[in-house]
């Protein structure tokens, strides 16, 4: 790819004079490093303003699942435009249904939006007129968007379950609404049967709705323990509460039919974004016949000028379709190169003197600088976020970019041509991690300061 003039650096300067921070969003997390400006994608690659290549595991947070300028997608999205490009509803509405009715049953009727954080509001929404009841439940590390009643918060080990702002927390933020998360959230940590159980005997008649991500992918990457999911939906049953699977990120991972498919668990309610568009953002909530009937009936609003737009519309037809057809043995295939991306981690990883492990959730990985994976949030201490972020960072150096800070999305374009880029410029870009992460904990920060972050 052709370079042009200017750096990233040059551009980042420049930038950053007319968009707040130079960036889109930001997390406490984010922005250490001068962001690398993209000119060009092709399958699992992109190319930045300086020509510079990467090997794209980032996938725009786990949404490119074709990989970038996938040809059938880009006919089928690119004829829409040609077609019509915005108007209230159109020939692709029933289709778009239809496709996301066959993979996941539960989601009886549906309604669209265009991002996670608003679809998600509108399935509490629904969830309060359906119960009678004004509190949700959420968990301790899953995300659930960017507004003020469900952005970040910790277990504040007492009853009720408040959630409290830390503010060294990524998601703690200033201009919170006053009191809006002790009025609707509790929160307590997941994967504790007990403690759920405890906390609904106690506050059940007050909890509308109760959402998660059925595998934690935000908070460190954890699967749910064995019966977890079960029992929750018995629970659920018990209380009168709403069930959400948040499966924005899960959604097209594990197969076409979701974390919920892959564990046989039926939410009320399930909410996918991010992959089901394949790029366009594209958002969608459905569940339960008797709860969605509520929108049918208008008895609970949904507005947004963008619902159910026919490039969303679209991008749903297309990358079912592909899923289902040309790329229909994706979930098989990629088996063999999740495997082989974790193998060539955890061993060069050992080879180097760092604990590094990679877990496995269909075609998205996640990777911890400690021994064993964990079964909580909590688990996901500072210390290995601080070593991950050294991981990530020396890895883009070499060329691959992972999701922040320890996820790796697939795609259908991965291939073998990939597997090896991986293999040599993850080899070396773990050596270094390690290689900087025993300077420091060995405190020896003058060969650290040499090296370099
Ligand atoms: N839920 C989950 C599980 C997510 O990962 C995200 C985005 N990272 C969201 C909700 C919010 O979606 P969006 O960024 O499209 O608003």
């Amino acid at each position: 790819m052709e370079a042009t003039t200017q750096s990233n650096k040059a551009y980042f300067d420049d930038l950053k004079s007319v968009l707040a921070g130079g960036c889109h969003y930001n997390f406490h997390t984010s922005g250490a490093e001068t962001p690398r400006f993209f000119k060009h994608g092709e399958g699992s690659y992109l190319w930045d303003i300086e020509g510079n290549k990467y090997l794209d595991l980032n996938g725009k947070f786990g949404v490119m699942i074709l990989g970038h300028n996938h040809p059938s997608y880009n006919e089928k999205v690119g004829a829409q435009l040609n077609k019509v490009l915005c108007a209230n509803q159109t020939d692709n509405d029933l289709e778009a249904c239809e496709l996301l009715k066959k993979h996941f049953g539960s989601m009886e009727m549906i309604r669209f939006g265009l991002s996670g954080t608003e679809i998600i509001q509108n399935a509490l929404r629904v969830s309060r007129a359906y119960t009678g009841k004004n509190k949700f439940l959420k968990f301790e590390g899953h995300y659930h968007g960017n507004m003020d009643n469900i952005l970040g918060g910790k277990y504040n080990g007492a009853s009720p379950p408040t959630p409290l702002d830390v503010s060294s927390s990524p998601h703690s933020t200033m201009g919170r609404a006053a009191n809006i998360v002790e009025n609707e959230c509790y929160l307590i940590p997941w994967n504790d049967i007990e403690l759920l159980q405890e906390t609904l005997n106690h506050y059940g008649h007050e909890i509308a709705a109760m959402i998660m991500e059925p595998v934690m992918i935000n908070g460190g990457g954890v699967a749910p323990k064995e019966g977890y999911l079960q029992r929750v939906r018995e629970f659920c049953d018990q209380h009168n509460i709403v069930l959400i699977f948040d499966e924005i990120i899960t959604g097209l991972r594990f197969g076409l039919s979701g974390a919920q498919g892959h564990y046989g668990v039926t939410p009320d309610l399930t909410v996918l974004g991010k992959s089901i568009g394949g790029g366009v953002p594209v958002s969608a909530m459905g569940g339960k016949k008797e709860i969605m009937q509520l929108y049918a009936s208008r008895e609970v609003i949904h507005g947004g000028t963008f619902n159910g737009h026919p490039l969303g519309m679209a991008a749903i037809r297309s990358v079912f379709g592909i899923l289902e057809g040309e790329h229909s043995s994706f979930y098989e295939n990629i088996k063999k190169y999740a495997e082989e991306i974790k193998s060539i981690m955890e061993t060069t990883a050992a080879e180097n003197g760092l604990d590094l492990n990679v877990s496995i959730f269909g075609s998205a990985l996640v990777f911890n600088c400690c021994s064993e994976p964990f079964g909580q949030s909590h688990e996901l201490t500072t210390d290995i976020v601080i070593k991950n972020s050294f991981v990530f960072t020396q890895l883009a150096k070499f060329g691959i970019l992972l999701c922040p800070m320890n996820r790796i999305f697939l795609n259908a374009s991965f291939d073998d041509t990939d597997l090896e880029f991986f293999r040599e410029n993850a080899t070396k870009g773990i050596q270094l991690a390690a290689r900087l992460i025993d300077k420091i904990y060995s405190r020896n920060l003058v060969e650290y300061m040499k090296v370099g972050f």
